[in-house]
């Protein structure tokens, strides 16, 4: 069986603020914001991966009778040929025929002013309803009112035969995420409209006439 090259160019800003975390400060501030050695702020791979792994497993699930992932249903001591493992690897079994890359921070440099701010919280003890003791926390968040572009790219080789059933999945599951990060209860890290999710076959752009035209042969 031949295979095709798809490449999906991702792109995505955030409507305020987001808290991905990970990152390390010299401040008094609890959570750090995840940074590259440059200081630019950035979406890890493995985010995004994780995210549109479980909205992609959700849809095929729904769609699949007989073939549906068991990672899902949480039976991890077993193997999982599906589609969705295929595409994302199983843990430790196999690599996934998709590889991510890193969301990086665009016009960076014009928002370095006003990149960074800082939320304050307090943890209340959910039992009891009371604050805990040392319960003031502070969490750094970025987003300059959604002026940072976020732009990174999904790249692997498929089967022929399947590609098409892939890309739809893909492509729907990427509509499904309206968020990504942390404290999503506390307002941030909701995703702007129009997201960009450019598909290429072959290094050849699907449009979305394409897509439908696909969507029309499966019987979902
Ligand atoms: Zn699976």
């Amino acid at each position: 069986m031949s295979k095709v090259k798809i490449r999906i160019e991702i792109g995505l800003a955030f409507y305020n603020e987001y808290f991905i975390g990970g990152g390390k400060g010299l401040s008094n501030i609890d959570n750090h914001i995840i940074k590259d050695s440059a200081g630019r702020p950035y979406i890890p791979a493995s985010t995004v991966k994780g995210r549109l792994r479980h909205e992609t497993s959700r849809l095929y699930n729904s769609l699949e009778k007989d073939n549906k992932c068991i990672f899902f249903q949480q039976k991890e001591d077993e193997t999982c040929n599906c589609l969705v493992c295929k595409m994302f690897g199983n843990k430790g079994v196999a690599k996934g025929e998709l590889n991510f890359s890193n969301l990086a921070a665009e016009d960076y440099n014009k928002h370095l002013k006003s990149l960074y701010s800082v939320r304050a919280g307090v943890q209340i003890n959910r039992y009891l309803g009371t604050t805990k003791d040392d319960a003031l926390f502070f969490t750094e968040t970025s987003g300059c009112g959604g002026n940072i572009n976020f732009r990174g790219k999904i790249e692997g080789y498929v089967q022929e035969d399947t590609y098409k059933y892939q890309i739809l999945l893909l492509y729907l599951a990427f509509a499904f995420i309206d968020t990504l990060g942390g404290n999503q209860s506390r307002g941030i890290g909701w995703i702007k409209d129009g997201k960009q999710f450019d598909i290429y076959v072959n290094e050849e752009k699907v449009e979305v006439n394409n897509l439908i035209e696909w969507g029309e042969k499966f019987e979902v």
